[in-house]
C-alpha cells in the first residue's frame, strides 16, 4: 500500500492514510508486540513493513524518493500506529532526524543519503544528543569532535541513544569548539552523520541499556572515532541551532503518537467496561467507571485540537514553537491520564500481559520525559510565551 503522493491534508486523504496504516498494523497484533517486549527484541518486521509501504518516508520529498507529505499526514500515520496498539517508538525518530539532513545537508549529502533512507537501504534511527553528565542541559555536553585534516576525531559518550544497534546512521551532536572559547553560548556544537557500519569496532562501541519498556536504548562510547569532515551537516559550530530547528516536528509527531495511545486506551477501557460483568451488571454502568473514561476522552479530544493546530501551522510555514510544545505537553498528559484510567478500569486484569494494557502503560509513560521532559516545556512556555524570567 502506498500513500497517494499528491495527498494534501484534506479529510479524505487523511482517512485513506488512516485506513492504510490500520490495515498494515493489523498484521502486527498484540501478541507480536508482547513477544518482542518480553525478549526486548527489535520489531524489525514492523519497521520494514512501515518502510516498504512508504509511511516512514512520508516527510522525505518526492525528488529524494519519499512521499513528500506534510507533518499533518506524518502525524496521522504515527497516531494510527499507536491507536492500533503498535509502537512507533521503534522507528519514529527517522521521520524527524531526517529533517536535519534535508534542511542543513549539502546537495551531495541529500542526494547520497535521503533516497537510501526513503527506500530502507539505510536506517537513520539513532540520534545522539543526551549525555550522562549534561542531561537536559545540551549546551554542556562533553563529547568532542576535533578536526584533523579531512576528518574529525570524536571522543565521549552518549546515553539513552535509542535504536543504535538497529541503525546504519546516527545523527550526532558533538562539541567542536570549547565552551569557554565561543562568542555565543549556543555556538560551538556541530552535527555529524556517523556511518555506524564503518564505525563499529573502529572507535564506536554500543552497549544495551535495559529499560522499563522495549525501546532498544543504548549507551554509545566514542574512542578516537574518525568521522569524515564530509559527514558534517552545515556549518561547524551551528549544530545546536540545527537540532533546535527540528524540535517542532519532533514535538508534533510525538504528540500525535500520544493521541493515538490515548485513543487506544479509551477504546480498550470502553469495551472492557461494557463487557465485564460484576454484581450482575457491566462495570461501565457505574459512574465511578464511566466518568474517568469520559474525562480521558474529553482531555484527548482537547489535546488533539492543539496537535492539529500545531501541525497546520507547521505545514503552512508559520512559526509554531508554542503550539508544538503545548501539543506535546497536553497530549502526553492526556495519554497518561487515559493509561491510568484504562489500567484501573481493568482491575487486576490490567496487570496481565495478555491485555496489552500494562505494556502500553509502560510505553506511553516515556513521553512525559523524552524526547523532552514536561518541566522543560513548562519553562519554555513560561519564558518564551508568558515573558516570565528565565529559570535556569
Ligand atoms: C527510553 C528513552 C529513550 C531515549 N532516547 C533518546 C535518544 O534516542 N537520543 C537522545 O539523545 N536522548 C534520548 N533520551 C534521553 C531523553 O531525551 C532525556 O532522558 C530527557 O531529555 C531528560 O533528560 P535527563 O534524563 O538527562 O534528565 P535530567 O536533565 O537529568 O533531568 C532530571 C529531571 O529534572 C528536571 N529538570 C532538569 N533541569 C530542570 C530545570 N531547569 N527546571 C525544571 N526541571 C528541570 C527534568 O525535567 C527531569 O524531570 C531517551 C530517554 C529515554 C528514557
Amino acid at each position: 500500500m502506498t500513500i497517494p503522493a499528491e495527498a494534501a491534508a484534506d479529510g479524505d486523504d487523511l482517512d485513506q492514510i488512516r485506513a492504510a496504516v490500520a490495515a498494515l498494523c493489523a498484521n502486527f497484533p498484540g501478541e507480536y508486540w508482547r513477544k518482542k517486549d518480553r525478549a526486548r527484541a527489535y520489531p524489525t518486521e514492523f519497521v520494514e513493513a512501515l518502510t516498504k509501504s512508504e509511511f516512514l518516508g512520508a516527510l522525505i520529498p518526492e525528488e529524494y524518493g519519499g512521499s513528500g507529505l506534510g507533518i499533518t499526514e506524518a502525524a496521522t500515520i504515527l497516531e494510527e500506529v499507536q491507536r492500533a496498539g503498535c509502537n512507533g517508538g521503534a522507528c519514529h525518530a527517522q521521520m524527524y532526524t531526517m529533517g536535519t539532513i534535508l534542511r542543513h545537508g549539502s546537495p551531495e549529502q541529500k542526494a547520497d543519503w535521503l533516497p537510501k533512507i526513503a527506500s530502507g537501504e539505510l536506517r537513520l534511527q539513532a540520534f545522539g544528543v543526551t549525555e550522562p553528565t549534561s542531561g537536559t542541559d545540551t549546551l554542556s555536553l562533553r563529547t568532542t569532535a576535533e578536526r584533523e585534516d579531512d576528518h574529525y576525531v570524536v571522543n565521549g559518550q552518549k546515553v539513552w541513544t535509542s535504536r543504535a544497534e538497529h541503525s546504519d546512521l546516527m545523527l550526532l551532536l558533538a562539541r567542536t569548539t570549547a565552551k569557554d572559547k565561543v562568542v555565543k553560548r549556543t555556538d560551538g556544537l556541530s552535527v555529524f552523520v556517523v556511518d555506524m557500519r564503518e564505525a563499529l569496532g573502529n572507535g564506536l562501541t554500543i552497549k544495551p541499556l535495559p529499560a522499563m519498556m522495549n525501546h532498544a536504548a543504548t549507551e554509545v562510547f566514542f574512542d578516537d572515532l574518525k568521522v569524515p569532515a564530509a559527514n558534517r551537516l552545515g556549518e561547524e559550530g551551528k549544530g545546536f541551532r540545527y537540532i533546535l530547528d527540528g524540535m517542532n516536528a519532533e514535538r508534533i509527531l510525538i504528540a500525535s503518537e500520544c493521541i493515538g495511545d490515548a485513543r487506544w486506551f479509551i477504546e480498550k477501557a470502553r469495551n472492557y467496561a461494557n463487557e465485564r460483568v460484576v454484581f450482575d451488571r457491566p462495570i461501565g454502568k457505574n459512574q465511578g467507571i464511566q466518568f474517568p473514561i469520559a474525562r480521558a476522552y474529553a482531555a484527548t479530544e482537547a489535546a488533539d485540537l492543539m496537535v492539529k493546530k500545531a501541525a497546520a501551522m507547521f505545514d503552512a510555514g508559520t512559526p509554531c514553537g508554542p503550539e508544538a510544545n503545548m501539543a506535546k505537553l497536553i497530549a502526553s498528559e492526556a495519554a497518561w491520564q487515559a493509561a491510568d484510567m484504562c489500567l484501573q478500569t481493568h482491575g487486576g486484569f490490567g496487570f496481565a500481559e495478555e491485555y496489552d494494557v500494562e505494556r502500553k502503560f509502560r510505553e506511553t509513560r516515556l513521553y512525559q520525559v523524552a524526547p523532552i521532559s514536561t518541566n522543560l516545556i513548562l519553562s519554555y512556555i513560561a519564558e518564551h510565551v508568558l515573558g516570565l524570567p528565565r529559570s535556569y
